[in-house]
C-alpha cells in the first residue's frame, strides 16, 4: 500500500469513528433529555393520581357524613394539631399544602390506599399512552425505606424511572412515589426520529467507510494486477528479443554467413522472432481496439491451409523441444471470408499454447474439415491439459490455470482468439483432460 492510500485509509478510519462517536454522543444526550422528560412526566402523574384519589376520598367522606351525621373525625385534634406556618415543603405550593391538610383529615376515616392509587395511575398512563410497567411505593424519606408497596417490583426491573417523591404529611414521614419500570418502548417511541436519523446517519457512514475500503482495495489489487501484467509483457517479448539477438549475432559471424543452412535457419528464426514480437503487440492493440469498439476487421478470401502450413514451418523449431506438427486437411484449399493476419495470430496462439503447455516432446495434430456452412479446424495436443474446473474460465481475460504459472504467459491469448473468431461469425470450444491433452475446435463460416 502507498504512503498516501495508507493516509487516506487513516483519516477515513479516524473520520468513521468521530461519525460514530457524535451519534452515540448525540443519541446518549437525547436519551438523558427524554429520560428527564418522562421522569417529570412521572412527577405530573403522580400528583394527578394524588389528587384524584384524593377527591374520591372526600366524596365517600361527605357521603359518610350525610349517612351518619354523629361520626366525624374532623374534630379529631391528632389531625388538626399543627401550625399552619409549618405547612412548608420544599417543592410544591399552596395547593399541594392544601391536599395534604385534606389527606390528613381524610385518612383516619378513609385512609390513603396505595392499590387505589397503582388503579388510577394505571388509567393516567394508558390515557397519556404511554406504555410501560410501573409500581407505586409509599415511603419514609428519612431513611429511604419502603413501607408499602402496590406490586413487588421483579428482578427483571433493569431500567427504571422513578418520579419525586411526594409528601403525604408535613414531618416528612410518609411519601408517594410512582417508579416506571424498563421504559424502553416508551424512550425508543419518544426518540424515534432522531434514533432513526442517527441510525441511518450511522449506516451511511459505514456503508461509505465500506465503500472507500473496497475501493482501496480495488485500486491495491489493479496496481499489482498492472505490474504483473508488465512483467508478463515484457517477459513474453523477452523471448523473441533473446533469439533475435542470438541470431543477429550469429549472422555477423563471416564462417556462419557463409554457411548457406546456418545462414537460412538464423534468418528464418530471426523472422519468426519478429513475427512473434509483432503477433504479441497486435493482439494486445486488436484487444484495445475490440474494447472501444474500433476493431474493423479486413475480410477476403482466406485458404486455412495455406495459413496452416507456414504456421506449421514457424513452429517446427521451438526452444529446448522437440515439435511433430501433424496436418491433415479435407482438401488443398479450404477458403473462407477472413482477416488474415488476425486468423493467422488466433493459430499461432493455439500452436503456441499446445507448444507452451506439453513437456518436452510435443506432437500435434491439424485437422480442417468442412462440416456443412462451416470449416472445422482441431488443434489437439496431448500436453498438460486443462482442470475441468478452469475450463468455462480459459477464454476469460487474464485467466490462466494456476498450475501452468510456471509457464510464461499472460493470459490474453485465448481472449483474442475467441474475440476474433466470434467476430467472423464462428465459434471456440475446447475439450481437455489433465495430462491427457486438450482439443480446440474451432469453427468458421464457410462460403
Ligand atoms: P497464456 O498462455 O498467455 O497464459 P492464454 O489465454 O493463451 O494465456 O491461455 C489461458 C490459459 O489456458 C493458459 O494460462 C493455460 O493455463 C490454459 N491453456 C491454454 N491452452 C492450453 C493447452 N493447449 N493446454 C493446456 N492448457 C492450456
Amino acid at each position: 500500500m502507498s504512503t498516501s492510500t495508507k493516509a487516506i485509509s487513516y483519516i477515513a478510519i479516524a473520520s468513521i469513528l468521530l461519525i460514530l462517536f457524535a451519534q452515540a454522543y448525540l443519541v446518549y444526550d437525547y436519551f438523558q433529555t427524554v429520560r428527564f422528560a418522562l421522569m417529570r412526566e412521572s412527577n405530573a402523574i403522580l400528583k394527578e393520581a394524588f389528587r384524584i384519589d384524593l377527591d374520591q376520598r372526600n366524596t365517600n367522606y361527605v357521603d359518610y357524613n350525610i349517612n351518619d351525621s354523629d361520626n366525624t373525625t374532623l374534630d379529631d385534634e391528632s389531625v388538626l394539631d399543627f401550625d399552619m406556618r409549618d405547612i412548608e415543603t420544599e417543592n410544591d405550593g399552596i395547593l399541594n399544602k392544601i391536599d395534604i391538610l385534606l389527606h390528613l383529615l381524610l385518612s383516619n376515616l378513609i385512609p390513603l390506599n396505595i392499590e387505589h392509587i397503582d388503579t388510577i395511575t394505571n388509567k393516567i398512563l394508558h390515557d397519556r399512552n404511554i406504555a410501560s410497567e410501573f409500581v407505586i411505593q409509599l415511603i419514609a424519606p428519612e431513611h429511604q425505606e419502603v413501607i408499602a408497596s402496590s406490586k413487588k417490583l421483579s428482578k427483571s426491573s433493569l431500567f427504571i424511572i422513578p418520579s419525586q417523591l411526594y409528601p403525604l404529611d408535613f414531618e416528612n414521614k410518609e411519601a408517594l412515589q410512582l417508579i416506571l419500570i424498563n421504559p424502553f418502548s416508551e424512550i425508543i417511541k419518544r426518540m424515534g426520529v432522531m434514533l432513526l436519523i442517527s441510525i441511518i446517519f450511522s449506516l451511511i457512514a459505514l456503508l461509505a467507510f465500506r465503500f472507500l475500503i473496497l475501493t482501496l482495495s480495488k485500486q491495491k489489487k489493479l496496481v499489482r494486477f498492472k505490474n504483473e501484467f508488465l512483467s508478463n509483457i515484457a517477459h513474453e517479448l523477452k523471448r523473441p528479443v533473446a533469439s533475435l539477438t542470438v541470431n543477429l549475432d550469429g549472422l555477423q559471424d563471416p564462417d556462419i554467413f557463409s554457411n548457406t543452412g546456418m545462414r537460412d535457419l538464423m534468418l528464418h528464426n530471426s523472422l519468426n522472432a519478429l513475427t512473434e514480437m509483432n503477433g504479441t503487440i497486435s493482439m494486445l492493440v486488436g484487444l484495445a481496439r475490440e474494447e472501444e469498439g474500433l476493431l474493423v476487421l479486413n475480410k477476403q478470401p482466406v485458404n486455412l491451409v495455406d495459413i496452416i502450413m507456414d504456421l506449421k514451418n514457424r513452429f517446427a523449431s521451438s526452444l529446448g523441444k522437440r515439435v511433430s506438427i501433424h496436418t491433415n486437411f479435407e482438401s488443398e484449399a479450404i477458403v473462407v471470408q477472413g482477416d488474415s493476419i488476425m486468423l493467422t495470430q488466433c493459430f499461432a496462439n493455439l500452436i503456441d499454447n499446445a507448444i507452451k503447455y506439453s513437456e518436452k516432446d510435443v506432437t500435434i495434430n491439424i485437422n480442417i474439415e468442412i462440416h456443412g456452412s462451416h470449416a472445422a479446424l482441431d488443434f489437439q495436443d496431448q500436453g498438460m491439459g486443462i482442470p475441468a474446473d478452469k475450463i468455462e474460465h480459459i477464454f476469460e481475460k487474464y485467466s490462466r490455470v494456476d498450475n501452468h504459472a510456471k509457464v510464461a504467459g499472460f493470459g490474453i491469448g485465448l481472449n483474442y482468439v475467441k474475440t476474433i473468431i466470434e467476430k467472423h461469425g464462428g465459434s471456440i470450444g475446447v475439450s481437455s483432460e489433465v495430462n491427457v491433452g486438450s482439443i480446440f475446435k474451432v469453427l468458421l463460416p464457410y462460403k
